[in-house]
């Protein structure tokens, strides 16, 4: 086995990763989705390989560049590894996937391919079309060279994640998927059909309500490339309750808004095949830290407030499997 941190490079494969290419056949035959969990320390890595072990869900590992930086990049392939025995040793079969989010470079995603990852996103989007096809196609070229899934981005999400942000969403046109993934050779395609980064998704008025997500886009993308896989960005609900704990514990998260947890489920039985979750792993994590704090103001074993984080992280992590995603139970 091959894990030098020099100049060789690691096959995912031998750190006992998948690419998403069966994952995604499978969901999108059996009407579901494949959760796409981002993880940037420890803790965070354990509950979803508990939670998706436990609930025998498929797994998408993503990393963002920024937690790529923020964790070492040596680090987190290690841990993905360490992640996929831990997995083994609790006697699961769960085929997981590391994915690059947001690669913005050809050379970042070739980095993260030669460092193990087994699948990567390059997000053109920003570019003009041409550029963007042009892009991903560089990419696409190298990754499937090594066996590596390719997902590209048409249309522009609104939103701050990380270091992707826009002010304003621009929903995918229909009229040039097919081409797109024509001439890219791409093998998942995120769309931008109303979801957005981060935990303030809508802004509205007093007694307004969510808007819809564009299903009618979604369905007219369907017509033009059937049984092609589709990823929703930006898809955390903002899961209320947890805003409600962060807010009640000397938070100050004002009007943070998701989208609405059957909205998501109705895009699972689409041809949406990986449903991104961020935002709530994170407000998970701080309301349960922040709660702990106010009623234990003496306690500082980092144990005792990351450990009762984990334990929720896992709780959400297996509510959005089942009841979600719908990725539950589908080994
Ligand atoms: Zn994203």
């Amino acid at each position: 086995m091959n894990l030098s941190t020099k100049k060789e490079s690691t096959k995912y494969a031998d750190l006992g990763l998948v690419n998403t290419r069966e994952m995604f056949k499978k969901a999108m035959a059996g009407g579901y989705a494949i959760p796409a969990y981002n993880f940037n320390n420890m803790e965070q890595l354990q509950a979803i390989i508990i939670a998706c072990t436990e609930s025998k869900s498929p797994v998408i590992l993503q990393v963002s560049s920024g937690a790529r930086k923020y964790a070492n990049q040596t680090l987190l392939k290690f841990m993905a590894m360490g992640a996929v025995q831990m997995m083994k040793e609790m006697g699961g079969t769960v085929p997981i996937a590391l994915h690059l989010d947001h690669g913005d470079t050809f050379e970042l995603c070739k980095s993260c391919i030669d460092s193990g990852f087994s699948s990567v996103m390059i997000d053109g989007s920003h570019h003009a079309f041409a550029d963007n096809i042009a892009l991903t196609r560089k990419v696409v070229e190298y990754a499937h060279s090594r066996d590596v899934t390719v997902e590209a981005e048409l249309g522009v999400l609104a939103g701050v994640e990380d270091d992707v942000s826009a002010e304003v969403s621009h929903y995918t046109k229909p009229e040039e998927v097919e081409e797109f993934v024509g001439q890219t050779g791409v093998d998942s395609l995120a769309i931008s059909i109303g979801t957005s980064h981060g935990a303030y998704k809508f802004k509205l008025k007093p007694g307004e309500e969510v808007p819809a997500l564009r299903f009618d886009i979604l369905a007219e993308i369907e017509r033009k490339i059937p049984g092609f896989p589709i990823v929703l960005h930006g898809a955390s609900s903002v899961v209320p309750e947890y805003v409600e704990i962060i807010n009640r514990n000397g938070g100050k998260l004002d009007n943070a808004v998701g989208v609405p947890e059957d909205q998501l489920r109705r895009a699972a039985k689409s041809a949406v095949c990986k449903i991104n979750i961020d935002s709530d792993g994170r407000l998970a994590i701080t309301a349960t830290i922040r709660k702990v704090f106010t009623e234990s103001p003496g306690e500082f074993d980092p144990r005792k407030y990351l450990g009762p984080a984990r334990e929720e992280l896992i709780k959400m992590i297996k509510h959005k499997n089942l009841n979600v995603v719908g990725s539950a139970n589908k080994l």
